[in-house]
Parts: structure tokens; C-alpha cells; sequence
């Protein structure tokens, strides 16, 4: 392509809300043959809610959503918001918390009322020794459901399991398959339980999934989905900085934080992923000279 043609292209796909910050991107993105995308915020709303709250034998449902939520209210984490939400909503109130520590990628834990509570992931649970009983099968039940199961352990026992689920986006489905037929294969890289990732990715016809991935796994991900030919990644978190600038194209949610932004080749100016389709479209069009 010509500097004016790829001028041209930059323009035109401006006006459909796709800016281009690098001018090789719109070349690249043409070779492109794996799309990568984040689940959480960018192919669902990132805003989960509570679904499930199954407490254990001998332990009280909203006794036990009270003293999550309180550990949750000091986490800014989606899923904590989805927790503090649900207990304001049925007037569980506070309590007092101390020693509050988060453990990225496996959940959080604190003091509350004298309690040494733990909330988080099944391999939060088994890297403190809690023996999860029959909640692990209950767990398991509801990541094939396409939720996030979640457990919360009080004193060492295991007190409960939960769920939480993420919508998916409205143009998802639509966009996924766009992808497809430009022949792109595609993949969904994120922290999430395997089984949740897995139903999820099933709704989608998504080909490729990465789950369980620690944020600073991210990137040792996307270098091994590179093997497979030129990338790109779709991105909106804190987190995603830096696959975003490891991915040959990276391209970030304009809705999603300013250090994406920054990072990324590509922004998109909504929040739906219909930007990336288009992204790819100008550039075919561009670099086959095509009005
Ligand atoms: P993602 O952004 O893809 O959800 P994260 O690394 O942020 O990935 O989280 C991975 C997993 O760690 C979550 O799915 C959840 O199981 C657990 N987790 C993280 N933060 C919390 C929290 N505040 N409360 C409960 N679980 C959490
Ligand atoms: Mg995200």
C-alpha cells in the first residue's frame, strides 16, 4: 500500500471509532492469523453478579455472605464488587476486618471478628490445605455452567462455595464469528477457572483457551499462541499492558484503562469488539487498494 492509501485507511477507520496510534499496524493486522482476546472486560461486561452462595453443613448462608463481603469490600477486583453488592442488597452489613492481604490470581484473605477467613479460587483453597468435601463437585457443577465458582473457608473448614457470572457482550457472538470468516483463529486467554473458560468458549465456537493464567503469565501465553503465526491481542485491563505490546498487534477496548490504551497499537473507541472486525476490514481494504 501506498503512504496515501494507508492515510486514507487511518481516516476512514477513525470515523468508524478504530484509531490506529502505529501506521505498520494496518499492515500488520493483514497478516495476521491469530486473534487473542482477555475474557473478563473485554469479551464479557466485567461486571459479574452473584448467582450462587451454596454454604457448607453447620454454617449459615448469610452469616457467611456477611463476613465474605466484608474481606471483598476491601479488594477491587470485579468479583469482589459482585459480592459486596449482593450483601448490601440483602442488608448484610459490615464487620471489622484486619490483616487484609490479596493474593493475585487466587483471591483474598483477612481477620473478621476474630476469624481467619480465605476466599478465592479452588487453587486458593488447596495452596492453604482446606479440604473442600463435596462443594468441589458443587464448584466444578458451576463452572460448566459457564459461572466462576469461587470458595470461602472459615478457621481452615470450608464454610461455602459461590458463583458469580459475567455477561457476555451484546456483539460477541457476531464479532467471533466475523473473525472466522476472515479466517482468523481465535483465543481466549484469562485467569478464570478452566471449566467456566471452557463453557464459555463453547457458547462462543472459540477455538483456542487459555485459562487459569496468572497476570504475569499472560505474556509467556500469547509468545506460545505466536507459534501459530502473526497475533494479535484484544485487551482492557490494568493487567493486559503488557500483552498488549508483546502481541504483533495490540489492540485495546477504548472503554477499558488508560496503561491499556497506551500500551496498544490499535484503540477501539466503543466497547463492543464489532471495532475489531472492522479494524481487520480497512485493513484488508487498504492493502488491496480497495474503496
Ligand atoms: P481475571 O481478570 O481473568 O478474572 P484474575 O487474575 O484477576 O483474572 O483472577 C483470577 C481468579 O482469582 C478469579 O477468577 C478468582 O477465582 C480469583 N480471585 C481474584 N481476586 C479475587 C477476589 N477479590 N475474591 C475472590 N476471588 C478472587
Ligand atoms: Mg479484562
Amino acid at each position: 500500500a501506498t503512504p496515501t492509501s494507508i492515510m486514507v485507511g487511518t481516516g476512514r477507520a477513525a470515523e468508524m471509532g478504530v484509531l490506529f496510534r502505529k501506521g505498520d499496524a494496518l499492515q500488520m493486522l493483514q497478516e495476521a492469523r491469530v486473534v487473542a482476546l482477555d475474557k473478563t472486560g473485554t469479551l464479557t461486561q466485567g461486571r459479574p453478579e452473584l448467582t450462587d452462595l451454596i454454604a457448607a453443613d453447620g454454617f449459615d448462608s448469610d452469616e457467611v455472605l456477611r463476613l465474605v463481603a466484608a474481606i471483598e469490600a476491601q479488594s477491587e477486583h470485579p468479583i469482589a464488587e459482585a459480592i459486596t453488592r449482593a450483601a448490601t442488597q440483602r442488608g448484610l452489613d459490615g464487620a471489622e476486618v484486619t490483616a487484609f492481604t490479596s493474593i493475585t490470581g487466587y483471591g483474598v484473605e483477612a481477620t473478621v471478628g476474630g476469624h481467619r477467613i480465605l476466599v478465592g479460587a479452588d487453587r486458593l483453597m488447596q495452596r492453604e490445605g482446606i479440604d473442600m468435601g463435596k462443594l468441589a463437585q458443587i464448584g466444578d457443577e458451576l463452572g460448566r455452567k459457564g459461572r466462576t465458582p469461587l470458595y470461602a473457608a472459615i478457621d481452615g473448614q470450608i464454610a461455602a462455595a459461590i458463583a458469580v457470572a459475567d455477561p457476555v457482550k451484546p456483539a460477541t457472538p457476531a464479532a467471533i464469528s466475523a473473525l472466522h470468516d476472515l479466517g482468523l483463529s481465535v483465543a481466549m486467554i484469562t485467569g478464570d477457572n478452566q471449566g467456566t473458560a471452557e463453557a464459555i468458549a463453547a457458547e462462543l465456537g472459540i477455538d483456542i483457551v487459555v485459562a487459569e493464567v496468572l497476570p504475569e503469565g499472560k505474556v509467556a501465553a500469547l509468545e506460545d499462541l505466536r507459534t501459530r503465526g502473526k497475533l494479535a491481542f484484544v485487551g482492557d485491563g490494568i493487567n493486559d499492558a503488557p500483552a498488549l505490546a508483546t502481541a504483533d498487534v495490540g489492540i485495546a477496548i477504548g472503554t477499558g484503562t488508560d496503561v491499556a490504551i497506551e500500551a496498544a497499537d490499535v484503540v477501539l473507541m466503543s466497547g463492543e469488539l464489532t471495532g475489531v472486525v472492522n479494524a481487520f476490514d480497512i485493513s484488508t481494504r487498504t492493502m488491496r487498494n480497495i474503496r
